[in-house]
């Protein structure tokens, strides 16, 4: 589609919290936009901007030739669109509901059985970030449907796709979600520990905690070498694995006397402080990510 070209119509199904900013976004544009959702309530805001509301799932689907989908889970998804599978034939399904590679795999093959074109996304955003350039949005699957539609899809934020595997952009997705909740059990972890004494902890959040992580990204790049040149980066780091484990120790043996919980530390942190501490290893966090990794080999 070129810039020239009228708004594709747009089906959206499944008006939760996000689905219902996905529609917002989509009508925004002046995209002709039909809903459908379970409770039918959550579609009235959206009517009342001019959105059509579908009586049935069949009627939503046939309304035009983009379907968008963000529900619970995949197996409402399936519930859900089971009865419309008949009317799926050369439309292109697009699945933004959060779940694992192999779902998104089962579900391309359940399309393509049907007859429609599938992309897979995953969504990097909150709701209230739709429609902006900052929210990311995954796509991966039929390159031929993303390149269709890429311009309606970046409506709703950066749309970038990652490849033709269906499964992939829901395990970047998770990827990027394990490392936010990591980051996040950190800074709690972190907050408990100052909590234990008088500091204000709104102030250690924004005056330090925010500009340490933010510094600290830094490093990611090393963990994301190659472990054939991880050793190397060992012998030449300025933060060897030695004194590393020393400073977890020391998190640890402090976090017992703070008597602060120590779920986090016995999870991530004891574990992390044994492998870099390894002599075996020797390896700085280069070494980490593979050291993670079950080896089938
Ligand atoms: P909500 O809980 O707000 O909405 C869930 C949706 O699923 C509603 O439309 C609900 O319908 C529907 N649903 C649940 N069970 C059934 C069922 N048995 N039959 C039919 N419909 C059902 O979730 P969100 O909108 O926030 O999330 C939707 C997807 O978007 C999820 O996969 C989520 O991971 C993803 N996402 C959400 C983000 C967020 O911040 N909210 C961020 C990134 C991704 P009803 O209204 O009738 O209950």
């Amino acid at each position: 589609m070129n810039e020239h070209e009228p708004p594709v119509p747009v089906t959206v199904i499944g008006l939760g919290a996000m689905g219902k900013a996905l529609a917002a976004a989509f009508l925004a544009a002046g995209h002709p936009t039909t809903v459908w959702n379970r409770s039918a309530g959550n579609a009235d805001s959206l009517v009342a901007d001019g959105a059509m509301r579908a009586a049935t799932i069949t009627e939503a689907v046939t309304a035009g030739p983009l379907v968008v989908v963000c529900l619970l889970d995949y197996p409402v998804l399936h519930e859900v669109l089971e009865p419309a599978g008949d009317v799926l034939a050369g439309r292109a399904l697009l699945n933004l509901t959060n779940g694992t590679p192999a779902q998104a795999r089962e579900t391309a093959d359940w399309a393509a059985q049907r007859g429609a074109g599938y992309l897979d996304g995953g969504i990097m955003a909150v709701p209230p970030m739709i429609g902006q350039p900052e929210a990311r949005v995954l796509y991966s699957g039929s390159r031929p449907v993303f390149d269709e539609y890429e311009q309606t899809l970046n409506r709703l934020g950066t749309a970038t796709y990652v490849g033709t595997d269906p499964g992939l952009a829901s395990l970047y997705d998770l990827a990027l979600l394990s490392a936010m909740y990591g980051q996040f059990a950190g800074a709690s972890h972190a907050l408990a520990l100052v909590g234990t004494e008088k500091a204000d902890p709104a102030e250690f959040a924004s005056s330090l905690l925010t500009p340490w992580l933010t510094a600290t990204t830094i490093a990611l790049p090393l963990l994301a070498q190659r472990n054939d040149t991880s050793t190397q980066a060992a012998e030449e780091s300025d933060s060897p694995p030695d004194m590393q484990a020393v400073a977890i120790a020391n998190i640890v043996t402090a976090s017992n006397s703070q008597n602060v919980d120590e779920a986090l530390l016995s999870h991530l942190l004891i574990p992390l402080r044994d492998l870099i501490g390894q002599s075996a290893h020797g390896r700085d966090l280069a070494g980490m990510v593979d050291l993670i990794k079950k080896t089938t080999e």
